[in-house]
């Protein structure tokens, strides 16, 4: 009998967790900002879709996503652009450091 526990999930399997998204029913515009969006008016964005972030069941499996792809653009899991930049900076850094 073929062995196919090893090989990979249907796609849709990885992304299933979407579905149960706080999200799913909220303009995209207030998780990716508009082109030179700056200052209050972007950190009040930002602060209202990480505030729908904190209610949303599957904000682990979200944020995870996010971090693992290096998802350049938008509020991903309560993250911002500017965190997700801190948190991958600070794991090169540590990795570097355990290296040396
Ligand atoms: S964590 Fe935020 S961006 Fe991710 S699915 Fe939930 S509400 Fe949407």
């Amino acid at each position: 009998m073929t062995e196919i526990s090893r090989l990979p999930k249907p796609l849709a399997e990885l992304w299933e967790w979407q579905f149960e998204g706080a999200c799913q029913d909220l303009p995209s515009e207030m998780f990716f900002h508009p082109e030179g969006e700056r200052g209050p008016r972007r950190r009040n964005r930002e602060n209202a879709a990480k505030a729908v972030c904190a209610t949303c069941p599957v904000i682990q499996q979200c944020r995870d996503q996010a971090l693992s792809i290096q998802e350049p653009y938008g509020i991903w899991g309560g993250l911002s652009e500017d965190d997700r930049t801190m948190i991958l900076d600070r794991k090169i850094s540590a990795s570097i450091s355990e290296a040396s």
